[in-house]
């Protein structure tokens, strides 16, 4: 195991802990069915953030990068979860990825 892979691990672990924090609270059924296009989607973890959020509308991966086009000023009001987006709500996780994982790393260098 080289020093980045070893960062990777840090880093999934972390996001496996924080996820477990975060409650593992998930919607009843697999799948859900898209308030666009009604077809039969499964969650994905941007659906479950929003199911958990109460919306009850939820858009399939494809109507959702759709609406994302049309409504980019709507979109960063409500922002749910979006990958690489830095809004403050996320900022926390953010900084908790940039800290623990080194820490992480380091821990397990000084253990070894
Ligand atoms: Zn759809």
């Amino acid at each position: 195991m080289n020093n980045i892979e070893l960062y990777i691990a840090g880093a999934v672990l972390v996001f496996i802990i924080l996820s477990f924090i975060k409650g593992g609270k998930k919607p009843p059924e697999e799948s859900f069915k898209c308030a666009r296009c009604k077809q039969q989607e499964k969650y994905t973890p941007r659906t479950i953030e929003a199911w958990r959020k109460g919306f009850n509308k939820i858009y399939c991966q494809k109507c959702h990068q759709l609406w994302w086009r049309n409504n980019p000023e709507k979109a960063r009001s409500r922002q749910v979860v979006h990958r690489g987006g830095g809004g403050s709500g996320c900022l926390g996780m953010v900084m908790l990825f940039l800290v623990l994982p080194p820490s992480i790393y380091g821990l397990v260098q000084y253990v070894s």
